[in-house]
């Protein structure tokens, strides 16, 4: 008799064979622009805590009051008993930021795009997806058992090809795309998705992960700054990005979020937000709003980051606060990432299979000091 898990570890050789293995990185204390990361203090490039509040004082205020309140669980799924008035102000929070009738808040992002997919979408349907999509939304599209293909990055013909190809021949139809690519920083082309989805008869679900709070005059995200609020469409996004927390959303109509509500797996089955995270991501939302500066203070720094290393690197198109330099093999990205570890500063090497080509990911957030972007500078040029 053979053990049957013996497979597991000859899978992980396969792993380490292929240069592919991961493994997590310690940081101790609260995140932040500097951290201690494996012992070293590092400035942190690598954060999607893009406004700095993970570690802010209101948030974490919040957080301890509403765990004295209504205790560290809500200890059942929202429909039966872990319903609570945080939940109810969050969401509405939510809904008044994103200028849309409803919102509904889910334990992750992953979670709301899983479940709201597989509530929208069934066999007898269709999903068109962008190839650079987020995990959560190409395995919420497996979830759902609908015919799913991929369209090339951003390209609107090879979309609309296959909406002409494919479309007549199923009942619904969803387009998926992140509004800002987690990999590349770039944009989807907003405005013409909405088109497409009206000549096609299409729904569109757009992921606001990493513009949330971030994209847009008032924070509401790509939405917003593409002027597209108040459009018909599908919002989800993330609570644990520039929201510093933890949990996803869905915005839209009153009567989607009712129909989540009911049909939405991953949303009935499971518990509520846990009162400090729910109380942590109520006092982001009103940090977002009340704080603009904290966004101009972003852009400010990505400006200041293009301007200094353009000549020195290809910067991958970006109008997010997500910056790629390019680099020629993943040796010489992971030979970079090494030296600028050395130095003091975190900012990862990203290899295939993970994308196509590699590069150095640098993420922006507003509490970046002009120090640490001239330290970086002198550290890249050097
Ligand atoms: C991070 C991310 C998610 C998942 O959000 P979590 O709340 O961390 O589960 C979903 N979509 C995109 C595009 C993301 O970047």
């Amino acid at each position: 008799m053979s053990n049957p898990y013996r497979w597991l570890e000859k899978s992980l050789e396969t792993i380490h064979r292929a240069n592919w293995y991961r493994s997590v990185k310690t940081i101790a204390g609260r995140g932040g622009a500097v951290v201690e990361l494996e012992g070293k203090m590092v400035i942190n490039f690598a954060s999607n805590d893009y406004l700095g509040l993970a570690g802010d004082s209101r948030l974490i205020e919040a957080a301890v009051q509403a765990v004295r309140e209504y205790g560290t669980g809500s200890t059942g799924s929202r429909l039966i008993s872990g319903h609570r008035p945080l939940h109810q102000q969050l969401e509405r929070a939510i809904a008044a930021l994103k200028q849309t009738e409803d919102a509904l808040v889910f334990s992750s992002g992953y979670l709301a795009n899983l479940g709201t997919i597989a509530a929208l979408i069934g066999a007898r349907d269709l999903i068109l997806g962008d190839q650079y999509n987020h995990s959560s939304l190409k395995n919420g599209a497996i979830l759902s058992g609908a015919k799913t293909i991929d369209y090339l990055h951003n390209n609107l013909e090879d979309l609309e090809s296959k909406l002409k190809q494919y479309r007549p021949h199923y009942r619904r139809c969803l387009i998926t795309t992140d509004t800002v690519f987690s990999m590349d920083g770039d944009l989807c082309p907003l405005l013409e998705l909405l088109q497409f989805a009206q000549d096609y008869e299409a729904m569109l679900l757009v992921d606001e992960a990493h513009a949330t709070g971030v994209m847009g005059a008032t924070g509401a995200g790509c939405v917003e700054h593409f002027n597209c609020t108040g459009a018909e469409l599908i919002q989800v996004g993330t609570l644990s990005k520039a929201l510093g927390s933890l949990g996803g959303y869905v915005a839209g109509s009153k009567v989607l979020i009712d129909f989540l509500r009911n049909r939405a797996p991953s949303w009935i089955y499971t518990t509520g937000l846990s009162p400090a995270d729910t109380a942590a991501a109520l006092a982001a939302l009103h940090i977002v709003q009340s704080e603009p500066e904290r966004r101009s203070t972003i852009f400010e720094n990505v400006k200041f980051i293009k301007e200094n290393l353009i000549n020195q690197f290809e910067i991958l198109p970006s109008e997010s606060p997500i910056l790629c330099l390019k680099v020629d093999s993943p040796k010489m990205a992971l030979d970079y990432g090494q030296k600028l570890y050395d130095c003091g500063i975190f900012l990862p090497a990203i290899r295939p299979p993970t994308v196509p080509t590699s590069r150095l990911r640098l993420t922006v957030m507003a509490t970046h000091e002009l120090s640490h972007l001239e330290y970086l500078r002198s550290k890249l040029l050097g």
